[in-house]
């Protein structure tokens, strides 16, 4: 029997023979065979910078890093998923390799997604609209009902949670649209799941014959401008789709972004950023519905919130004057507005053009990467929360001293090392104390507001003493000893070596002093008494704008 993708393709399609590119006998050269294939220049490109090499040469049409790394975050297997030029290019895919012009249709509930609308119409495919419910909540019976009763719909979209709205589709409503209609592809967008609690359907995409999921990594990974998303479906569908893609949909500049965001060392401050943007949205959203202007706000699963306000026009000149992009949405709501999550500073900009009065401090949070050809960092420090604390070295003693620094801190702190510890652990160690110290000096920003200090511990028979000086000038005096070589992978020797990469890297004079016995109880006593020393020198008190130094300047 003949799959229902395979039924579904326009025959065009169907017939084209597979572009026959140069890039198709990869898999039968290693990286260093003399390329004289594909009529490419081989002098690579006059600029600097590790992104340009390779750029003379044509990209792999489907990049196998990349797949796999696109394939693990989504947890389906490679052959399930197209890597296209952003998800709008997947979804162009799927109108070409399944309408016919002027004969085909494709579904739509409205208001949502501009796209596939327009990428339809692009290909001479009629378009029905479905109008959404009044709260803009998803019919699943009315949609399915809709579309039953058109001629020859060949795709459903369903964007899930939906933009403009925020609405967010139940994964049984979706599911029940792909059972009722099983002649049609259900096209489920999750281009804003990742900012959402509802459950991912890509799995489910990858075994069912007639459900596509779209993914983008525009708006989780911060990668708009290297445009690359994905199709998800069961390997026939996906196959036959990707034959309506051109012969080099990336460029590999995007392809080389787009690893290193996927890379195990950047997970954990992505994840940060996300749950930062959910808590903004969160924020934002009742004190936006204090605004005067502001009739309603809806908070969905998206990185934006959807607003209805009064007077528009009035509105959208003072945003002008401050310089405040937000996008209009009057054929979604009159007076409709979204408005996208931004930093904090963004978010507070916002609302005062709104007219609410926020009393939020400044936040002090810094991210950095900090990649060598020994250790691939990431990390996150926010002075000003608790929590997370999130640690990966790759040593696990040294994690634990590190998140004895952020908890006796009192500040949130993300860091994770990809590093070559197959050598030994000294990069690895080393590396992440500078990246620390540098990310804290920047959370510090202008160290305005904050103190000078030192504290002492006892820890059993230990007694360790840490005086810090926040001052912009390095300095580090370490007065110990240790009688093993290790704890664990952890080498003692480092101990003061990471002060001293600290007093660097943050710009501050440290001085350590510990006596004791037992050389755990000692290292760790540094630590500590390094975090509450901090804890103390990084506190605000009195006036933002006061700076603890005559200078005038730290
Ligand atoms: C932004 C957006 C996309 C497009 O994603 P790209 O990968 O940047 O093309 C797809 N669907 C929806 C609903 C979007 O809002």
């Amino acid at each position: 029997m003949t799959s229902l993708a395979a039924r579904l393709a326009r025959p065009e399609i169907l017939a084209l023979e597979p572009f026959d590119i140069a890039a198709r006998a990869n898999a039968e050269f290693t990286a260093d065979a003399i390329k004289l294939d594909a009529n490419e220049n081989p002098y690579p490109p006059l600029s600097e910078g590790p992104l340009a090499a390779g750029l003379n040469r044509y990209p792999e049409p489907q990049p196998e890093r990349l797949k796999r790394a696109m394939a693990a975050l989504y947890g389906v297997a490679t052959d399930s998923l197209v890597v296209t030029r952003g998800a709008d290019d997947a979804i162009d895919m799927l109108v070409r390799a399944f309408c016919t012009a002027g004969v085909d249709t494709v579904g739509v509930s409205i208001p949502t997604f501009a796209a596939y609308a327009h990428l339809a119409r692009l290909q001479g495919a009629r378009v029905v609209e479905i109008p959404l419910r009044e709260d803009f909540g998803f019919d699943a019976s009315t949609y399915a009902e809709t579309l039953s009763r058109a001629e020859r719909v060949k795709l459903a979209f369903i964007c899930s949670p939906n933009n403009p709205t925020g609405n967010e589709v139940e994964p049984r409503d979706v599911l029940a649209v792909a059972d009722a209609l099983p002649d049609t592809i259900v096209v489920l967008d999750e281009a804003y799941l990742d900012f959402s609690s509802t459950p991912s359907l890509a799995a489910e995409a990858a075994r069912r014959p007639n459900l596509v999921v779209l993914k983008t990594l525009s708006k989780a990974f911060g990668l708009a401008g290297a445009r690359v998303g994905c199709a998800i479906g069961n390997p026939e569908l996906i196959a036959i789709a990707a034959r309506a893609l051109p012969p080099y949909p990336l460029p590999s500049l995007s392809i080389e972004a787009a690893v290193v965001a996927l890379a195990p060392s950047r997970r954990a401050v992505h994840e940060e950023r996300i749950a930062r943007i959910k808590a903004e949205r969160e924020r934002l959203a009742p004190l936006l519905a204090q605004s005067p202007t502001v009739k309603s706000v809806r908070c969905g699963g998206g990185n934006f919130l959807f607003l209805e306000v009064e007077n528009p026009d009035a509105l959208a000149d003072r945003l002008r004057s401050l310089g405040i992009r937000v996008r209009f949405r009057p054929n979604a709501a009159p007076g409709g507005l979204r408005l996208s999550i931004g930093t904090e500073a963004e978010n507070e900009a916002a609302l005062a053009a709104f007219g609410v009065v926020s009393a939020a401090a400044p936040v002090r949070r810094a991210e950095l990467v900090r990649d060598t050809n020994e250790t691939k960092i990431a990390v996150a420090v926010d002075l000003d929360s608790a929590s997370p604390r999130r640690i990966d070295t790759g040593v696990p003693f040294y994690d634990h001293m590190l998140d004895q620094v952020a908890a006796h801190g009192g500040f949130s702190l993300i860091l994770s090392c990809d590093g070559d510890l197959g050598i030994d652990a000294h990069h690895s160690i080393e590396d992440c104390a500078i990246a620390f110290g540098t990310a804290l000096s920047r959370a510090l920003g202008d160290r305005r507001g904050i103190g000078r200090f030192g504290f002492a511990l006892p820890m059993d028979e230990v007694e360790a003493q840490v005086l810090i000086d926040v001052s912009g000038r390095p300095y580090s005096r370490f007065e110990g000893a240790f009688e093993a070589s290790h704890i664990g992978a952890y080498p003692t020797e480092m101990t003061a070596h990471v002060f001293r990469s600290l007093a660097d890297a943050l710009g501050a004079a440290i001085h350590v002093r510990v006596t004791g016995d037992n050389d755990h109880h000692k290292t760790e006593a540094c630590f500590k008494a390094f975090g509450r020393a901090l804890r103390q020198a990084v506190r605000r008190e009195g006036s933002l704008s006061e700076l603890p130094s005559t200078k005038g300047v730290l």
